[in-house]
This record gives C-alpha cells, sequence and structure tokens, in this order.
C-alpha cells in the first residue's frame, strides 16, 4: 500500500495529497509535462513543476530571404 505523495500550498502552506487535488493544467499551451494544481483552501495554483524552457529547436527564422531567381 503506497501513499499518495503529499503537497504543500506555498500560499496558504495547507497540506494535501495530490490524489485529492484536481490537475488544473488539463493542456496549457505547449506543455512540456508541468504540474499545476489548484489549492481548494486559497484558490490559488500550486506550481509543483512549472513548465520548463521549450525544447531548443531549430530557429524561426524561416523567411525567404535568400531566394534566388525572379
Ligand atoms: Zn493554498
Ligand atoms: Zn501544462
Amino acid at each position: 500500500m503506497k501513499t499518495a505523495p503529499v503537497l504543500e500550498c506555498p500560499h496558504c502552506h495547507s497540506r494535501f495529497s495530490k490524489d485529492d487535488l484536481e490537475k488544473y493544467c488539463s493542456n496549457c499551451f505547449s506543455c512540456t509535462g508541468c504540474e499545476i494544481y489548484e489549492c481548494p483552501t486559497c484558490r490559488k495554483l500550486i506550481e509543483v513543476r512549472p513548465v520548463g524552457k521549450p525544447m531548443r529547436g531549430r530557429p524561426a527564422l524561416d523567411d525567404d530571404a535568400g531566394r534566388a531567381g525572379g
């Protein structure tokens, strides 16, 4: 029998069980696996694992600047 991890609200310092809280982030924009819950006491967001930097991909320099021809 495993116990659910306990979260502590950084705002009101209340402690809840992860199972009790409902995940706030369902599918935020470009979610990279963040964990955000809403504190039932102070109704504030508990950011367990804030969204990190987006994966470094290719730069958005896709302008057709070097287009030759005509
Ligand atoms: Zn709280
Ligand atoms: Zn998210």
